[in-house]
């Protein structure tokens, strides 16, 4: 099976691939496409912009199509940035400027009431109509500095729930193990296996 990863984020791109290597689904990414198309993530929802994304590029392409559309939490901000957070310091959705501004924003705020959690949609999408949906979340505490020189976006900032480390000081398998999206990939693993069986 081939499957385009609907998205340019290297980060993602690696951890989905990390994780749904096992199912011997040969992966595509925008690499291999020479008219690849951005997709506005202009929804209100996670679900509707990961649905948006996989299906625009399974429809351009006629291949099955994977993408991610994450949101992080914050619970002292109200939900912020929410599912707008890759456009928290403007439109230019820049990781460094994000960090600085959620820091800003939580500034005084003592670690026990900067709990915040990921939350990720995947989204297969299907030549024929199809849709697939596997969800992960994972809870944690916003950090007053950065930590660790890995993993992409708020990883630095951001010690998941019963770790002393932050996502950026963990190995990618380590990430997936307990990660937003390393849980929701292995959903998607279950549903992929499930698609090359049922079509053997
Ligand atoms: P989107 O899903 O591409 O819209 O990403 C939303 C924002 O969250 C972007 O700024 C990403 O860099 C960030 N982000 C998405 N997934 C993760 C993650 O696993 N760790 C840290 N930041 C993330």
């Amino acid at each position: 099976m081939e499957i385009i990863i609907a998205s340019r984020n290297l980060g993602k791109i690696r951890e989905i691939k990390e994780e749904l290597s096992s199912t011997g689904a040969l992966f595509r990414t925008y690499e291999d496409f020479s008219d690849w198309e951005e997709v506005d993530e202009d929804a209100e929802t996670l679900l509707e912009n990961a649905v948006k994304k996989a299906r625009a590029l399974c429809d351009k392409y006629g291949l099955p199509a994977i993408s991610d559309d994450t949101g992080l939490f914050v619970d002292a901000l109200c939900g912020a940035p929410g599912v707008e957070c890759a456009r928290f310091a403007g439109p230019e959705q820049n990781p460094d400027k994000n960090i600085e501004l959620l820091l800003e924003k939580l500034k005084g705020v003592p670690l026990k009431k900067r709990k915040a959690k990921f939350v990720c949609v995947l989204v297969l999408a299907l030549p024929g109509g199809d849709m697939k949906v596997a969800r992960g979340e994972c809870e944690g505490y916003i950090l007053s500095e950065r930590k660790g020189s890995g993993g992409f976006g708020y990883d630095p900032v951001f010690r998941p729930e019963g770790f002393e480390k932050t996502f950026a000081e963990l190995t990618t398998e380590e990430k997936n193990k307990i990660s937003h999206r390393g849980k929701a990939l292995k959903e998607m693993k279950r549903i992929i296996a499930e698609i090359c069986g049922s079509s053997r």
